[in-house]
């Protein structure tokens, strides 16, 4: 199916925890809409990596911020091979390592890199007709005027197994990061991650990626032909 309707402008807002299929999907929805991808959760990681390297304390909310305005972002937009650079360093290999994704969520909690990020986001959407972004706080922060939101959840031990197979790691430990990860995204201070309230939620427990990607071009092919 692809889109019976093609706006000028059509931007994607898709939220929801690790492991729910955001990425992939998004991917998928990208290409099928003939629009670009962007991927908010690569560029705290890109921070991440850059405040890695510089071994700044994790605990330091000033040097965090001062890292994150200072860092030379490149960030690739291309669904088919979404390339980031830090610094003039490519970082598609660092950012998905073990070191990176542990320190994420502190460095994403940090409201100055948030902001400066946030900003970054809304420049890249403002210069794309139609984009697919996914994220944490898309559709209540980033993308309020998004043409469509959804959230994309699906059962604990369906995203552990997701994520072990594309990562090769053990389910439980898994798991317990998906856990803990989510706790620290959804209970902190500035732009937690959590549904909005105009968001429609998409649980893809037991789904296919192609099931979902056709109910997502279902769901806006009704919302832009309104
Ligand atoms: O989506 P991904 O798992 O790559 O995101 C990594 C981390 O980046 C999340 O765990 C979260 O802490 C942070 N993030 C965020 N806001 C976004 C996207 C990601 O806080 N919009």
């Amino acid at each position: 199916m692809a889109l019976e309707v093609r706006p000028e402008r059509c931007v994607v807002a898709v939220d929801g925890p690790s492991g729910s299929g955001k990425s992939t999907v998004s991917r998928r929805l990208a290409i099928a809409v003939g629009g670009v991808y962007l991927d908010t959760g690569a560029m705290y990681r890109a921070v991440t990596w850059a405040v890695l390297q510089a071994e700044a304390d994790l605990a330091d909310p000033d040097a965090i911020a001062k890292i994150a305005l200072e860092t030379e972002l490149s960030i690739g937009t291309d669904p088919v091979a979404p390339h980031f650079a830090a610094n003039g360093t490519n970082v598609d290999e660092p950012i998905r390592g073990p070191e990176v994704t542990a320190a994420v969520s502190a460095v994403a909690a940090v409201p100055a890199a948030r902001r400066h990020l946030v900003l970054l986001q809304q420049a890249i959407i403002a210069a794309h007709p139609r984009i697919v972004v996914e994220g944490r706080d898309i559709a209540s922060v980033v993308a309020p005027d998004a043409d469509l939101k959804v959230y994309l959840t699906a059962s604990a031990a369906a995203r552990a197994a997701r994520r072990s197979a594309e990562d090769a790691t053990d389910v439980a430990a898994t798991q317990a990061d998906l856990a803990r990860r989510d706790e620290l995204d959804s209970s902190r201070a500035t732009d937690p991650l959590r549904q909005a309230p105009d968001a429609i939620e998409v649980d893809t427990t037991g789904m296919g990626i192609d099931e979902v990607v056709q109910h997502l071009l279902t769901l806006l092919n009704s919302k832009v032909s309104k």
